[in-house]
């Protein structure tokens, strides 16, 4: 998985940090993509020296002195010239990477999609359902027959049984290595009497070159039930099925309706499925003021709801089982994610998200974007770029969906590293109007 370039990224990290890396990294010649293409061209044919800046640009020419200077670029009579196939390692920006999975339909023999490596562990390890949206926008329930890591093919198969899902049982490790450049704070106006000037409540993003891992060791097979049940956190029969009862047995409390998930099955796989890349990743962090921000919203919204005396709406469930920041990050980082597509125009399977619960505070979170492919491929630069644009157009995006607390159109995303938890779209909306609002 390590390929020549990240190896020397990690090991000479200066290359990212240093002032000439630094104006580099603002130009859409990534040093990661100089550095393969240079040593690429040096290996095949040469480089003469004055012909770098002609080639590759101004920024290469900086990268292209790093790497003489560390050793993987050497000087000749001729110019510039390299040992070796560095071609096995180049991974072009929008090209396909060496590292995704087709998806082929078992009965047509038809390829659905094409997506990551790392995402395929997850979303179609064997026995897997997996849910695609047909040329329609229909839902399709498929299920994996078989995922061959050496053909790179998922064979799956269509099912009937919609209300079937596997969650995989996935760890995963996500490390910041090396800081690429300066945080970037970005005010949050929550509402719209708020100044830019004397806001409190902040985001912060940081850019960093990082590991991903990633270890899937099996899956849990569940399926949704719409039930009458116990919603009080405290009781033993809280989200149990409790048929035909109009109050809990246990703690007396009024039963409703909600959906509930049902375990059916747990399995272990005989080999784990691993992996692990070095990539460039952003960190979404929020200020304590934004997360009680959050949490009093939060806390409203759920006082409303019981006083309505409806039964609560699947996706309001969440804020009864999940720390408000938890959601509003996770739901905002999904919904970031479908921008992407549409103004940066990067494809879903170069990015990732994933949240992490920072140590000490109970409602601390953070969000990661990574890259999916080994070296970067440009995805989380974009975000650290251009959130505000981002955030302008995820929130029409997700309010120009039709849904109630968001679907698959507008929230859920293949490779959900929490298996589609702790989602509500009105909760990431409101990250998403406190950035765009900071205008873009
Ligand atoms: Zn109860
Ligand atoms: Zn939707
Ligand atoms: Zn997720």
């Amino acid at each position: 998985m390590h390929g020549v370039f990240q190896c020397y990224v990690a090991e000479h990290p200066e290359m990212l940090v240093s002032p000439e890396a630094e104006e580099v990294f603002f130009n859409d010649e990534y040093p990661i993509f100089a550095a393969k293409h240079l040593m690429c061209a040096a290996a095949e044919t040469g480089i003469p020296t004055n012909k770098i800046k002609h080639y590759f640009g101004t920024a290469a020419y900086e990268v292209a002195k790093l790497l003489l200077a560390q050793g993987h670029l050497n000087k000749g009579r001729n110019g510039l010239w390299a040992k070796g196939y560095p071609h096995k390692d180049v991974n072009f920006r929008g090209g396909l990477s060496q590292t995704t999975i087709k998806l082929v339909d078992a009965e047509s023999g038809e390829e659905l999609e094409e997506i990551s490596e790392d995402i395929a562990h997850r979303e179609v390890h064997p026995q897997a359902i997996y849910k695609r949206q047909d040329a329609n926008g229909r839902m399709l329930t498929y299920q994996c027959i078989s995922l061959d890591l050496n053909s790179k093919q998922a064979i799956l198969k269509q099912t009937a049984d919609s209300s079937l899902f596997t969650v995989a049982v996935t760890e995963s490790e996500t490390s910041s290595l090396t800081v690429l450049t300066d945080p970037v704070k970005l005010p949050l106006l929550f509402s719209e009497v708020s100044e830019v000037d004397d806001c409190q409540e902040y985001l912060t993003l940081s850019l960093s070159f990082g590991e991903v891992k990633h270890i899937t060791s099996g899956y849990s097979l569940m399926t949704q039930i719409y039930e009458q049940t116990c919603l009080n956190k405290r009781c033993l029969n809280y989200k149990e099925p409790l048929p035909k009862e109009h109050r809990c047995p246990l703690c007396s409390k009024l039963t409703r309706k909600a959906v509930i998930v049902k375990t059916l099955s747990e399995e272990k796989f005989e080999q784990p499925f691993r992996t692990q890349f070095s990539a460039p990743m952003v960190k979404v962090a929020i200020n304590s003021s934004a997360r009680e921000f959050l949490q009093h919203n939060a806390l409203e919204t759920r006082t409303n709801l019981t006083r309505s005396g409806e039964p609560i709406p699947p996706g309001y469930q969440q804020l009864w089982e999940y720390s408000s920041t938890l959601i509003a990050i996770h739901s905002f980082g999904h919904q970031i994610m479908r921008a992407l597509q549409l103004v940066a125009r990067v494809d879903p399977k170069q990015v990732n998200f994933t949240v992490v619960k920072e140590l000490g505070e109970n409602n601390n979170y953070t969000g990661y974007f990574y890259d999916t492919s080994d070296g970067g491929n440009g995805a989380a630069e974009a975000v650290f770029k251009h959130l505000p644009k981002l955030a302008g157009a995820a929130r029409a995006i997700a309010r120009d969906c039709n849904c109630d607390t968001g679907c698959a159109k507008c929230l859920i995303q293949h490779g959900c590293l929490d298996g589609n938890t702790a989602l509500l779209k009105q909760m990431g909306l409101l990250l998403l109007d406190a950035i765009a609002s900071t205008g873009a």
